[in-house]
């Protein structure tokens, strides 16, 4: 079954169409890469598989429930990554983890915690409020994969990430992916896409303009 399926998806600002007719099907345990430049349309699919904006037209639906009637069901169950990371200011990192923790029922909590802390390379004590972008990305980051979901949607994760964290990103996501979790990642990087999706919608204008297959490591044609 589709974790992710799309039916001629459209969102409308004026006369402009931000995100034009646009399917896809996203089949469970797939690194699925949403790629295009900045503008194309991305993070508005995005926003509207999560209920943040309306759709003007078409259909969405996740795990087989409906991006708008059931978005408070998907919102427990989805795991995301905004693109510009909004966080609870007062809160220091290991409090956001903590409270993910508690609130997911995660087992062996501080073990994983503390691994993610020293992997990702997070203070646990500074104030979220206190973080550079890239640090706040890395907490949110973490936040999401404590939830263990079936579906994370990456949008734009490693923007503001440094090489080596980047890397270990892309580690862990892959050793999800193998334990069975879906990955939605959009990106402007194509080399990125290329070296870590199995499939990957290639978006302009609102519009998709192809959909690939990905040899791992090799260049699309
Ligand atoms: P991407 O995530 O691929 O960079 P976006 O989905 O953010 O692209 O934006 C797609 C297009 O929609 C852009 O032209 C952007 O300026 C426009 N857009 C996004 N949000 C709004 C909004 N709230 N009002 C008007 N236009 C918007
Ligand atoms: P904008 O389109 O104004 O940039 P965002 O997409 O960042 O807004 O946020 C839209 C709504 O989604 C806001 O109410 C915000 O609090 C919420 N939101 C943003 N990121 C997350 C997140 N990672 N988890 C849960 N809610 C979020």
């Amino acid at each position: 079954a589709s974790i992710i399926e799309i039916k001629g998806l459209t969102k409308k600002y004026k006369n402009m169409k931000a995100v034009n007719n646009i399917s896809l099907e996203i089949e469970e345990g797939e690194i699925y890469g949403f790629i295009g430049p900045n503008g194309a349309g991305k993070s508005t699919t995005i926003k509207m598989l999560l209920n943040f904006i309306f759709p003007t037209s078409g259909t969405a639906s996740i795990l087989g429930m409906d991006c708008v009637k059931q978005s408070i069901e998907i919102k427990k169950q989805v795991g995301y990554v905004s693109s510009d990371v909004r966080y609870y200011h007062e809160m220091t990192s290991l409090d956001i983890f903590n409270y993910t923790a508690e609130f997911h029922g995660i087992k062996n909590s501080q073990e994983v915690i503390q691994h993610y802390l020293e992997y990702f390379e997070i203070e646990p004590s500074k104030k979220i409020a206190d973080l550079s972008l890239g640090n706040k990305k890395k907490v949110a980051i973490v936040s999401a994969l404590l939830q263990n979901p079936k579906l994370l949607i990456l949008d734009e994760p490693t923007n503001g990430l440094d090489p080596m964290i980047q890397h270990r990103l892309f580690e862990v996501l892959e050793e999800k992916s193998h334990a069975g979790m879906t990955i939605f990642l959009s990106s402007h990087d194509l080399h990125e896409i290329q070296t870590h999706c199995d499939r990957a919608a290639f978006i302009k204008n609102g519009e998709i303009i192809s959909i690939e297959e990905i040899n791992k490591g090799k260049d699309i044609e």
